[in-house]
């Protein structure tokens, strides 16, 4: 089939000294073999703790409590600590927010560039540097021939974000996942990876998960957006479902926030929807952004809203969406 990617009913939380921070709430998701999927939220939305559970990187006290992980057929969650090891960097490789996490200091950045090229392409040593430079190159690294000897510490973090891209491509894996790939770097270097992500795609099929809280950076790479909150997929949809018909109040103040291009450069703009995520100790009875909601209703506090799935692709979970909800322009005055 076409299906790369699986996820049923994930559930993960964190067992800290005051209880249990119930960040993961249930979520459904997929993938199939070269498509890209955007997942957009706040921080502390989930969105990260969704990856890291995929890729089996929780740390103490964070623990997968149920659901399914089936990669490529395969079940995740049955996987030994040294079969996941195989996995990452092989068929699944991860680009982090923090470039120390995945660079090792020790060896020279060419080295562990080189090391993912030999691996996984019947290249010699001298077309793996070749390559190599080629790959510095591409993620915008300047005089990459004479860099390539660098260790991680001689870079700087922007330059170490993009020799970490680098080598995430160039294991060539099935699955790609992007945490906030592009966040500390410059408007120029960030179009250029999201082209060669987009390239990668292309090329090779590779599957590719986006994460980020800009939802115009999706845009640029993705077909299909989920849209997290408090630990929960609030909306689902094609990329036109979420830009021109988003169904989820959450989703409209997200589209709302997006800056004017003007505006690119001031990566400290402040979040525009006022208010901030639920507590995940003690996670809302009811819709958890009920709290910031313009249109929050009585049983909004009381229950969680079912799925309604407005076409075949695009689903939210908002009371506005059931048949008896009173109408709101450019919400839901649209739906029967
Ligand atoms: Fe707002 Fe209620 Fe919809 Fe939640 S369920 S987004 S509180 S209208
Ligand atoms: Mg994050």
């Amino acid at each position: 089939s076409d299906r790369l990617l699986d996820v049923k009913d994930l559930r993960t939380s964190f067992f800290t000294h005051v209880g249990e921070v119930k960040a993961i709430r249930g979520v459904d998701l997929h993938i199939d073999k070269g498509e890209a999927l955007g997942i957009v939220g706040e921080s502390g939305s989930g969105k990260s703790v969704t990856s890291m559970s995929v890729m089996r990187l929780l740390q103490k006290p964070g623990k997968i409590i149920g659901g399914e992980i089936l990669f490529d057929g395969e079940d995740l969650m049955n996987k030994t600590e040294k079969e996941m090891q195989g996995i990452r960097g092989n068929d699944i490789s991860m680009i982090f927010q923090d470039p120390m996490t995945s660079l090792n200091p020790v060896y020279k950045i060419g080295d562990q560039i080189m090391e993912a090229i030999i691996k996984h392409q019947n290249l010699s040593k001298s077309e793996a540097r070749e390559k190599a430079i080629e790959m510095l190159k591409l993620v915008g690294i300047p005089s990459p021939e004479s860099r390539i000897d660098n260790y991680p510490h001689e870079f700087s973090g922007g330059m170490r974000q993009r020799a970490m891209i680098a080598m995430a491509l160039s294991c060539e894996p099935q699955l790609l996942i992007a945490d906030e790939p592009t966040t500390a770097l410059d408007v120029t270097i960030q179009a250029q990876i999201l082209e060669l992500m987009n390239d990668l795609r292309d090329r090779l099929g590779t599957s590719i998960i986006l994460i980020t809280h800009d939802l115009g950076v999706v845009a640029d790479v993705c077909s299909r957006i989920i849209v997290m909150y408090g630990g929960l997929i609030m909306e689902e949809g094609s990329v036109d479902d979420i830009f021109y018909r988003p169904k989820h109040p959450y989703t409209l103040g997200l589209i709302k926030s997006i800056p004017k291009i003007s505006e690119k450069e001031n990566k400290e703009r402040l979040y525009p929807i006022p208010g901030s995520p639920p507590d995940l100790l003690n996670p809302p009875k009811g819709c958890p952004f009920a709290a910031r909601c313009d249109y929050a209703m009585k049983i909004c506090m009381q229950q969680m809203p079912e799925y309604t799935h407005v076409s075949d692709k695009h689903r939210a979970a908002c009371w506005l969406l059931h048949p008896d909800a009173p109408k709101v322009e450019g919400v839901n005055s649209d739906i029967k």
